[in-house]
């Protein structure tokens, strides 16, 4: 039978009765003739507290714990699921990522999903289970730890399971009915797209839209899964919500499709390092090695043999980074007057394939954000994307400010 992978987020579990919902639609598509993989997250607000707790033990945490925790929101919702359908008459059964198994990385806490066996839950569909509910968001490592796969893992968990499976479609359920061109929730003019190109939604994704994460944008456009995000709340049909395609297949394009941001973002500077052969690879090596995703980079003019370092880091790295160079700097491999850590910052990102063959997009994104009166701190881009780091108290008004300034509210 053809199989078909839905996933549900946490907002969609939020509560027995929202599973219910969601299982009622599963029932529909079995009734259809499917086999259904269904991928839940952990209800609303779970892996939060679970984050909240593992902080509160043990700030500089032990990454393989932390999976142990976190990893467990996924557990719950996946049996209570598997119950609810049952209940429906549906025969299901829940699976936690190394039942699976889903092998992974032993990078804990954004582990990579390196294979997923099928056998096991094939041979149950060959023995009539109509519906397999996989907690999302989880694998095991080679050493036969518990791993999870980075916040908003669950997207990755879906669409490698419909590669591994050749399923028919990968259905993300959200609480949005689809791919904005930005996040509709700060900004009202907000369009839904039917389609996005599978670079455009890299780009949008990398860049902190969370509607999918990152790393299953990647997964769909290698394995060419047909991925398509819709909301759980609304009238289920087979063309709601936008599917995520191959360029070709998208008819009309602007030269900006999509504005995003992020705002957990920290700035951090090295103030007099010694401008030296080797220098950024002794300041990005031990940052590196501690886990610290080192976004935006720039040195500054180099004065008497010495100079300052800037880069970008997700807010709740900092502590680690700082630990880092510090380690560094008492080891004798860097020295640096100060760090300086500038938590209140936001990045905000224009993405278009069309920047390709167009110019102009960076000095009209630089005068929209002058025009508001916002100062950009750190400048980066990409074929397709322009990225800029800006005080977090304007990151709506640059995000509301762009998305006119591109036209995104029309069409055509
Ligand atoms: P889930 O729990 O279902 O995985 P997420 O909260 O991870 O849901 O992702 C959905 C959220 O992504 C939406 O509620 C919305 O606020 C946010 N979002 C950010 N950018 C966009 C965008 N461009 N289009 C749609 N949603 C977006
Ligand atoms: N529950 C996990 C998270 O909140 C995974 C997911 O929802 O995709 O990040
Ligand atoms: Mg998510």
């Amino acid at each position: 039978m053809p199989v078909l992978v839905m996933k549900f987020g946490g907002t969609s579990v939020a509560t027995l009765d929202r599973i219910r919902r969601a299982a009622k639609r599963v029932g529909v598509e079995v009734a259809k003739g499917y086999d259904v993989i269904v991928i839940v997250s952990a209800m609303a607000g779970e892996t939060n507290k679970l984050v909240g707790y593992v902080d509160e033990t043990s700030p500089l945490y032990d990454a393989r714990e932390y999976d142990a925790v976190v990893s467990s929101g996924e557990n719950v919702t996946a049996g209570l699921m598997a119950l609810t359908l049952q209940e429906m008459d549906v025969p299901a059964r829940s699976w936690q990522g190394w039942q699976v198994p889903v092998k992974t990385t032993s990078a804990h806490s954004q582990a990579r999903i390196e294979d997923i066996v099928p056998d096991n839950i094939r041979a149950k569909f060959a023995e009539g289970m109509r519906v397999a509910v996989v907690a999302g968001f989880q694998g095991v490592s080679p050493e036969g730890r518990i791993t999870t796969l980075g916040r908003g893992g669950s997207d990755t968990t879906a669409v490698a399971f419909a590669a591994a499976f050749q399923a028919e479609r990968c259905d993300i359920y959200t609480d949005v009915d689809g791919v904005y061109t930005t996040d509709p929730r700060i900004c009202d003019k907000a369009r839904k797209l039917d389609r996005i190109a599978f670079e455009e939604m890299l780009e949008l994704a990398s860049l902190g839209a969370k509607v999918l994460q990152t790393r299953s944008v990647e997964l769909a456009m290698r394995y060419n899964v047909k991925l398509r995000v819709l909301s759980s709340f609304e009238e289920q049909s087979d063309t709601a919500g936008t599917l995520v395609c191959a360029e070709e297949d998208i008819m009309e394009s602007k030269v900006v499709n999509g504005v995003a941001y992020s705002r957990d973002e920290a700035k951090m500077t090295l103030v007099s390092v010694a401008d030296r052969p080797g220098i950024a690879a002794a300041i990005f090596g031990p940052l590196s090695e501690a886990g610290v995703n080192v976004d935006m980079i720039i040195q500054n003019i180099s004065e008497e043999g010495r100079t300052d370092m800037t880069f970008s880091c997700p807010t709740d790295q900092v502590a680690r980074a700082e630990k880092a160079l510090h380690d560094a700097k008492a080891r004798g491999e860097i020295n640096f007057h100060d760090l300086i850590a500038d938590t209140n910052v936001a990045k905000v990102s224009a993405v278009g394939i069309g920047m390709r063959s167009q110019s102009g997009v960076a000095a009209r994104m630089f005068k929209t954000l002058s025009d508001e009166g916002i100062n950009i701190k750190v400048i980066a881009t990409s074929e397709i994307k322009i990225s800029v780091l800006i005080d977090r108290k304007y990151m709506e008004l640059a995000v509301q400010a762009l998305h006119d300034a591109f036209a995104l509210e029309k069409t055509g």
